[in-house]
């Protein structure tokens, strides 16, 4: 019988466990560890509530590597998937390497004292686990994650090449609270806040955070202003596949949050160095984070849809010359709160996670190594996004992007 060891009990979590449940014959028994036992109960309850599956819960510490090792032995786990934070990726995949497990998770390795993420650190692992026989997938929610399975399925299905990419996310979601992140607030503001990164003609283009604004009128929320960023699948996707001339990533972000996130961090609010407050070390993002409403506990009242796809433009695989695509999703908050009790943007990342896990523990992605999506074969992947809640479309457009 399969067993599955997921680490980290936050709002993705919740979204991945119960869809690991619903599908028990794929992950047969499943652990849930994270350093608060209480949120792995909270998440069990729930799941025997909606879903009537029991999960085992553990207390660990993801830092610790012998302790996840010896509760990887003991679960007789045969993947772990980690829905912790970046922080603890380098940790879960060593003990991984030592315990002969896969590994899996959703989010680019980063040093806590550094905001900055690139892959060199996990792609590092490549030959270890490679000699240890077992696979290493990163980045797999949905951005980085389905991001990268739609470029590597339009270039299986719709073009040779692909000469340019634009990566698009949109929550047209809102919400009562004033000021909330979507997911793990540190993290989602340590991103926000770095200077807008692109790929353009083989070097990164470097713009100032918020300095590149466009309206898009997305399929099923309508016109919202998307800001350029930097986001982990540039890296990867302008690695693996080096014809790309340009690759950019977009997202919306209302007036109201950029607004909060500007002030935050001009008071200082958001910085990830230590400072002295009535004699006790704090790391002001870490008190903000929590001061903030939790993400996971947002799907109860959180109204609206996310959208988020590629446009890809480049040669024709029919040899009818340039053709562009638009591949995305759209998925309603409210539907994933009735469904399993979290807001789209837990959903969006946790579905992912587990059709990742699953083609891993179903023998489709076998090849011992450290791969990132677009490297895989998409094909089940791209079946069960449609027959797990996640339902695409592609569709032509009349030309390449105009902004
Ligand atoms: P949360 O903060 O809600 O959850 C993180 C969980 O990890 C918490 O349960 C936390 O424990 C646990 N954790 C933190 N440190 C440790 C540790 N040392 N040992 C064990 N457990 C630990 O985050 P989210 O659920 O919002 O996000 C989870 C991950 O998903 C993040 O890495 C995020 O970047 C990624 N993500 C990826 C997306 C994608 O599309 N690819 C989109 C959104 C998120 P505690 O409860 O004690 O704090």
């Amino acid at each position: 019988m399969t067993k599955t060891l997921v680490v980290g009990a936050g709002g993705v979590s919740h979204a991945a466990v119960h869809k690991m449940a619903m599908n028990a014959d794929i992950f047969g028994d499943i652990t849930l560890a994270s350093r608060t036992k209480a949120k792995c109960d909270a998440i069990a309850a729930s799941v025997k509530d909606r879903v009537g599956v029991d999960i085992a819960t553990a207390a660990l510490d993801a830092m610790d590597v012998a302790a996840t090792v010896a509760l990887i032995k003991e679960t007789g786990a045969d993947i772990l998937v980690n829905l912790a934070l970046p922080y603890q990726d380098l940790k879960l995949m060593d003990a991984c390497l030592e315990a002969g497990v896969h590994y899996l998770d959703t989010a680019n390795y980063e040093p806590e004292d550094e905001a900055k993420f690139e892959y060199k650190w996990q792609w590092a692992y490549h030959d270890k686990f490679k000699e240890a026989g077992v696979v290493a997938i990163l980045g797999s929610g949905f951005d980085p994650g389905v991001t990268s399975v739609f470029a590597k399925w339009l270039k299986d299905h719709r073009l040779k090449t692909i000469r340019q990419i634009d990566v698009l996310d949109a929550n047209g979601g809102s919400n009562d609270q004033a000021f909330a992140t979507n997911f793990n607030p540190e993290i989602n503001l340590r991103e926000v806040l770095q200077d807008a990164k692109h790929w353009e003609q083989g070097e990164w283009k470097i713009t100032p955070a918020m300095s590149h604004k466009v309206e898009f009128d997305f399929p099923g929320i309508g016109p919202k202003n998307m800001y350029l960023m930097y986001h982990e699948e540039l890296e990867s996707l302008s690695t693996h596949f080096p014809e790309i001339e340009r690759a950019r990533f977009w997202m919306t972000f209302g007036d109201a949050y950029i607004t909060h996130a500007k002030v935050l961090e001009n008071v200082g609010m958001t910085r990830i160095d230590p400072v002295m407050h009535n004699g006790v070390e704090i790391i002001p993002i870490q008190f903000l984070k929590t001061l903030l409403p939790d993400p996971g506990d947002l799907g109860a009242q959180t109204k609206g849809k996310a959208c988020i796809g590629d446009i890809a433009t480049g040669e024709a695989l029919d040899g009818s010359g340039e053709k562009t695509y638009y591949i995305y999703n759209i998925c309603d908050h409210e539907e994933c709160y009735r469904e399993v009790g979290s807001q789209a943007v837990s959903y969006t990342t946790g579905v992912p996670a587990m059709i990742g896990a699953a083609q891993v523990l179903k023998g489709n992605w076998t090849e011992p190594g450290v791969w990132n999506m677009e490297q895989l074969d998409v094909e089940d992947f791209m079946d069960m996004l449609n027959n797990h809640g996640l339902p695409w479309q592609v569709h032509e457009l009349d030309g390449p992007v105009k902004f």
